[in-house]
């Protein structure tokens, strides 16, 4: 009888592990229909200074609206993505709907910029910043209006070339920032020579930053640190009034989460930036 019950466990783990591939085919199958069938959107969050309450950029993420399943977050197939070579053709999606958005906003006058998250696999490509500025030329759009969100993780591992790339590119315009800072290991001295513009602090960082005092010194720290640095700090997944006040207090230059407000669809942050943040930050 036990080795029936271990066989029957054998027989299990190896169902799981069959259904578990069978899920993750089926969803890079469904990916790359929906690249196809142009299913992907963009939501955009802005990123609002603490101090007068300027919206300074959009962040632009991805949404995938599935035929049966509805909206879809990243969270639930980026990492997919990520694993197979997919990431580097929705991410080409994505860059070129965020080229013609920045033409769009270009023209319309606004000053705000976009911030776009890129992978490391993409970003690794040796063609990545040649394809970037020709998806901008193609829409007309600058690398002025452009924010790129690279994780901490890849901040302190990437190469000498994409280092250089991303300093040529900030040369022209764009502002370079590190994204989910404080979720992984930081070398501070790289962090001093990178071409960087902004960190953003990670929510799990400034979550408790009104309840507790030893987290608030901690932020407090590190936003003194990095100014120290010569760049400016966001706090990021800022749900509550309360936290961007103690952020304010100790000296963090902005905010983006829910407090704010929501990721939106395009002519909502257009109405937004024309005036909606008013009430919400005065
Ligand atoms: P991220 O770059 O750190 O983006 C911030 C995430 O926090 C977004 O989740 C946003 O909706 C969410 N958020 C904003 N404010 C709040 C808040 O107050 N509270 C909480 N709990 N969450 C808040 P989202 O849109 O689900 O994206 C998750 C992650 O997926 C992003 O994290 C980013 O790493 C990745 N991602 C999103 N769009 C893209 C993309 O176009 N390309 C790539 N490569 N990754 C993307
Ligand atoms: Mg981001
Ligand atoms: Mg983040
Ligand atoms: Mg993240």
């Amino acid at each position: 009888h036990a080795k029936a019950c271990g066989r029957a466990q054998v027989q299990t783990y190896t169902d799981s592990l069959a259904d578990a591939l069978d899920v993750k085919l089926r969803l890079e199958r469904d990916l790359r229909r929906a690249l196809t069938e142009s299913r992907f959107e963009l939501a955009f969050q802005p990123q609002v200074e603490l101090v007068g309450g300027r919206t300074l950029s959009a962040e632009a993420l991805l949404r995938w609206n599935h035929p049966e399943h509805g909206l879809q977050l990243p969270g639930s197939f980026i990492e997919t993505a990520e694993e197979s070579s997919l990431i580097v053709e929705i991410g080409d999606w994505v860059i070129d709907a965020v080229a013609a958005t920045a033409a769009r906003w270009e023209k319309l006058g606004l000053d705000q910029r976009l911030a776009i998250n890129i992978s490391p696999r993409q970003i690794e490509q040796r063609d990545f910043f040649v394809r970037l500025r020709d998806r901008l030329a193609h829409h007309g759009a600058t690398p002025r209006m452009l924010e790129l969100e690279i994780t901490e993780g890849l901040a302190m591992t990437c190469g000498e070339t994409v280092f250089s790339e991303m300093a040529a590119l900030r040369n022209e315009g764009a502002l370079i920032a590190i994204d989910d800072f404080g979720t992984g290991y930081s070398n501070f001295s790289r962090l001093r020579d990178m071409p960087v513009d902004q960190v953003k602090l990670d929510r799990s960082m400034i979550a408790d930053v009104t309840s507790s005092e030893q987290a608030r010194a901690i932020v407090h720290a590190v936003i003194g640190l990095i100014h120290g640095l010569g760049h400016r700090v966001i706090a990021e997944g800022v749900e509550a009034r309360e936290q961007a006040d103690v952020l304010r207090v100790i000296g963090c230059d902005a905010v983006q989460g829910y407090a704010v407000a929501m990721p939106m669809a395009e002519h909502e942050f257009l109405r937004w930036a024309d005036g909606g943040r008013k009430a919400l930050i005065a």
